[in-house]
């Protein structure tokens, strides 16, 4: 089923038969490794632990996606470059079937024959850039990716230490027409260095931002209120994980359960499990409040909030400016 038909029945079925089970954004973890060693980040994600499946057993996740809710498959690690067949899995999930975006550290788009094969392939590069991945100085040639046609969201991890510099981020962005999300570090609970922003604080920025920038910030409003609790009665989130062999912990990483293999079944058939179903009642408990995915994917549960971001992103995709 082509994505934009995908997008129409998402919409019907968790907006009107209110259908909560409904995921509409993968977090595909292609790799668990990594070049860097991010301070926030769950060394799992960088040190290998998690694995990496061989091509062909990526390449049925993707099918087993396809007829699914999955509109945006966004390919993640680790750092998915790393990975010597990205190009190949980037082609192959590239059919019509979702919006591909690819996140990264940036490290392989230094290579301008490799970037360009890249722009082919994806709708969204997540360029994440901030003082953790040590390649802030990279906002200063952001727009060298206009010539590639490449729409850029600059993704950048907000701590309690540089909270007070991402103005700056998102001006420059904003140079280049391109887009910037804000995503709050999580400190996980054997995090030994803790690095989340108050929330109340980043509340108050982000409202901030938002107001004075508007759509250059990728955030949407229903994702700023849910800072501080205005979040929707129903508060369900749209997103999924997927671990590198095809594992989906839900309804996420920190505080979920194994719930099915997408190597082995069709995601449909593990979103009507009876675990899926009471799993998603821990749904924003804990950590997962402030994981940037729920927040997001949850203010869709309120329709002015859905119409206003759903908005924003068919400008950018027909426009290309954000
Ligand atoms: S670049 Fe991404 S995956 Fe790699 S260590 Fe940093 S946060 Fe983790």
């Amino acid at each position: 089923m082509g994505r934009d038909i995908k997008a129409v029945k998402w919409f019907f079925d968790t907006q009107v038969l209110k259908d909560p089970f409904n995921p509409g954004y993968a977090t595909f973890k292609v790799t668990s490794k990594c070049n860097l060693r991010c301070t926030f980040c769950n060394p799992s994600y960088y040190s290998g632990e998690l694995g990496e499946a061989p091509t062909e057993r990526v390449k049925k996740m993707i099918d087993n996606m396809r007829d699914s809710s999955v509109i945006v498959l966004s390919f993640e690690g680790g750092e998915p470059t790393s990975r010597p067949d990205i190009l190949d899995l980037l082609n192959y999930a590239h059919d019509g079937s979702f919006y591909i975006m690819l996140t990264s550290n940036g490290y392989r788009l230094r290579d301008e024959n490799f970037l360009a094969k890249v722009a082919d392939k994806i709708d969204f590069l997540h360029y994440s850039i901030d003082e953790y991945h040590w390649n802030v100085k990279n906002l200063d040639d952001l727009c060298r990716f206009r010539k590639y046609g490449i729409k850029v969201n600059v993704q950048t991890v907000v701590t309690r230490f540089n909270l007070d510099k991402l103005e700056e981020k998102v001006r420059k962005v904003r140079e280049c027409g391109y887009k910037i999300l804000a995503m709050p570090a999580v400190d996980y609970p054997d995090s030994k260095v803790k690095l989340a922003p108050d929330p109340e604080k980043f509340y108050k920025v982000m409202y901030e931002l938002k107001s004075k920038y508007g759509s250059t910030l990728n955030n949407s409003w229903g994702f700023i209120n849910a800072l501080v609790g205005k979040t929707p009665s129903r508060v369900t989130s749209y997103a999924i994980t997927v671990y590198p062999n095809g594992d989906i912990p839900y309804p996420d990483d920190i505080n979920g359960e194994v719930v099915g293999n997408v190597a082995e079944n069709r995601l449909k058939d593990i979103m009507k499990s009876e675990k899926v179903r009471s799993l998603q009642k821990k749904m924003l408990e804990n950590q997962a409040r402030f994981e940037y995915l729920h927040l997001q994917t949850a203010s869709f549960n309120s329709l002015r909030d859905l119409i206003s971001y759903a908005t924003e992103m068919a400008k950018w995709r027909f426009t290309g400016r954000a």
